[in-house]
């Protein structure tokens, strides 16, 4: 069926950048250099700059940015990661594929965040780090989360996979951390037209282990320090990027303004709305309301035309991937309650005024 209202135009993003980007592919395939060149290391800077951060390494996807940030720090079997509970399941396979053992911790229901009140009773002498998740775009609370990581001597690996742009006290994601984890998928805030990811540290010695990594462990060609593997970001990729993230910040403002408008005209339609707490700037990769009668509502807006997604169906501890972890339904109550009442509506920066009224208005009515 087509929508009325689509979720999410992912052509337009092409179709308004069609001579920078045709022109970037150019470039790069008239190059005659497809892996590891310099449009990756001109990424590379240009990303780490825009985030604030001393150094940016550009990888195959946003999981392995998560493994190869877990591996650069040697977290590995008997280690204990604090992880959320609601998440996308990336995050959890990150701390599966390294072998150290998931220890979910439960979100705070108003933001969907990790909740810092409920990390300190999760730690053990095996835990080695925290691994917060920016979920939908708004950035976790992350003063009380480097404080109890000073406390402890545990590193925090950010998910910053749907943060692109946010901000936390006035400072962009992608240095508060001590390793930052991004994806650049195609529906991201900042997407390639493929698979993509990087990780932003300031740690000189991270930022090496990780290029390394990555690189089949090697240095010099072959000549192979340690066993890596391959995950680089491609060379067009990486100039699709550059090209896109010029327009970064214009299109995180575009989504801010569906945001104040959803915020404003949904307000007394019984639904609950996202937080916005005034010391973080959401990047609005996701628009994500919560109701009781989800499934109901998410079919009616179907009915009118309107394309709506669900962020998660299913928590990771339920999924029959983590079966053997034997966490069982009711056990993480506030997680699963998430998955069952989130809804997210359309969102992007080419969404048009008319469409997000028509959204509003339909939901208005049919929950007044
Ligand atoms: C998209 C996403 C990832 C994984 O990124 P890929 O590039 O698809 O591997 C990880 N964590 C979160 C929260 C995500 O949204």
């Amino acid at each position: 069926m087509t929508h009325k209202v689509q979720f999410l135009d992912l052509r337009s993003s092409y179709t308004e950048l069609r001579a920078k980007i045709d022109a970037a592919v150019e470039r790069t395939l008239d190059s005659g250099w497809y892996i590891l060149g310099s449009e990756v290391a001109a990424f590379e800077t240009e990303f780490a700059e825009y985030c604030g951060a001393k150094y940016c390494v550009g990888v195959a996807n946003g999981l392995d940015a998560l493994v190869l940030a877990l591996r650069a720090l040697e977290i590995g079997p008997g280690d204990e990661v604090l992880v959320p509970s609601n998440t996308y399941i990336a995050t959890w396979l990150a701390v599966t594929q390294v072998g150290a053992t998931i220890v979910p911790v439960e979100p705070d229901l108003s933001t969907y965040n990790l909740d810092p009140d409920r990390v300190r009773e999760h730690i053990t002498s095996r835990t080695r780090a925290i691994l917060p998740v920016h979920l939908y775009g708004l950035p976790v609370d992350f003063e009380p989360i480097l404080e109890i990581a000073r406390d402890f001597g545990l590193s925090v690996v950010d998910d910053a996979a749907q943060a692109h742009g946010a901000a936390y006290k006035g400072r962009r994601i992608g240095s508060i951390g001590d390793v930052t984890a991004w994806s650049f998928y195609p529906g991201k805030n900042l997407g390639a037209f493929g698979d993509g990811g990087a990780v932003t540290t300031n740690s000189p010695a991270v930022a090496d282990r990780i290029r390394v990594l990555r690189n089949y462990g090697s240095r010099a060609k072959y000549v192979n320090e340690v066993q890596g593997v391959n995950s680089r970001l491609d060379e067009v990729q990486a100039a699709i990027l550059r090209a896109k993230l010029e327009s970064l910040d214009e299109w995180n403002r575009r989504r801010r303004e569906v945001a104040k408008l959803y915020l404003g005209g949904l307000a007394d339609c019984g639904v609950v709305l996202p937080a916005s707490p005034v010391d973080r700037s959401s990047s609005w990769h996701l628009f994500v309301i919560r109701v009781p009668e989800r499934d109901l509502l998410k079919a009616e807006l179907e009915g009118a035309g309107i394309q709506t997604l669900i962020h998660y169906p299913i928590p990771p501890h339920l999924q029959q991937a983590y079966q053997q972890m034997g966490v069982s339904p009711g056990s993480l109550p506030i997680s699963e309650r998430i998955h069952q009442e989130v809804l997210s509506l359309p969102m992007g920066p080419h969404l048009a005024n008319e469409n997000v009224e028509y959204v509003i208005d339909t939901i208005c009515r049919l929950r007044r």
